[in-house]
């Protein structure tokens, strides 16, 4: 059973209509006509209201969907209470300098851009920057990188963002957790830009080095190995109209978390990009 938003009721799928009309008309063709029959009763998909004709299916309906919503929070209090009891709060994703001038140049940074002076702010990042070495260890600059490439999008200057992520991705080198907030960055740069359907593949990178950061250390219970709790997902497939394609996606994810620590990077990311093309 499936949902159709347009009737809005619960439906049984069917194929989309059988049609006299295109089938005399490549009757015409002399071959085209098998094709249409071929494509008709072999390849098409149920996925049509029988009701409306329509392919504005998907699985949940709204309240459905609430009621998920609603289980999930829970869920992650739960978790979350837990972790509070037991396992420290990593610093991956706060912004720790490690050096105090720095973190001073950094919050005056946070308070110039709020005042307006994008430009100023900038430079205030900068400032922090170079008080790093060139070859210094990228995890205690990242933090000032992800905050200046921030600015930058925000500021209008996408352009500058972008370099800066590619600089980036390169001095992660093989760090995953670094990798994960990367990706994660660079999504909230295209929801920013409202490219959802890019971010939407983003988001799924950095789900994926996020995860693999967890088994690094040791935190698997944090894993949501079924792609159901980052409503982020469903919701940029929505905004980016594959919410009946986020299904299928979802299971090929499903699949290569079967073996996480081996998943093939590149042949999940080729796949989910097709099926979301
Ligand atoms: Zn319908």
């Amino acid at each position: 059973m499936k949902y159709c938003n347009s009737c809005k009721r619960h439906v049984e799928p069917v194929k989309s209509k059988w049609s006299w009309k295109w089938f005399l008309l490549l009757a015409l063709t002399l071959v085209g006509w098998i094709f249409y029959a071929m494509n008709h009763f072999i390849f098409k998909k149920e996925d049509r209201c029988p009701y409306c004709d329509m392919d504005q299916l998907s699985k949940l309906s709204p309240e459905e969907r609430e009621q998920r919503k609603r289980k999930r929070q829970h869920r992650l209090e739960i978790r979350a209470e837990e972790l509070s009891q037991g396992t420290d709060e990593m610093a991956d994703n706060t912004m720790i300098t490690y050096d105090k001038e720095a973190e001073k140049l950094l919050q005056e940074a946070t308070r110039t851009f709020e005042d307006g002076d994008w430009g100023k702010a900038i430079k205030l990042i900068d400032k922090a920057i170079k008080i790093y070495d060139e070859d210094e260890e990228v995890l205690e600059v990242f933090p000032a990188f992800k905050k200046k490439a921030r600015y930058l999008y925000q500021s209008g200057r996408n352009d500058e963002a972008w370099e800066l992520y590619n600089t980036l991705y390169h001095k992660c080198d093989s760090n995953r957790s670094l990798l994960a907030q990367l990706f994660e960055e660079k999504g909230k740069m295209l929801i920013y830009e409202q490219k959802h359907l890019v971010a939407l593949r983003e988001m799924i990178m950095a789900k994926i080095y996020r995860d693999w950061s967890y088994l690094d250390q040791g935190r698997e219970v944090e894993i949501d190995y079924e792609w159901t709790e980052n409503e982020v997902f469903v919701d940029l497939a929505e905004k980016s109209d594959r919410e009946n394609r986020w299904e299928e996606v979802r299971a090929i994810l499903v699949e290569a978390y079967d073996d996480l620590e081996n998943l093939p990077f590149a042949e999940v990311n080729l796949k989910v990009k097709k099926v979301l093309r």
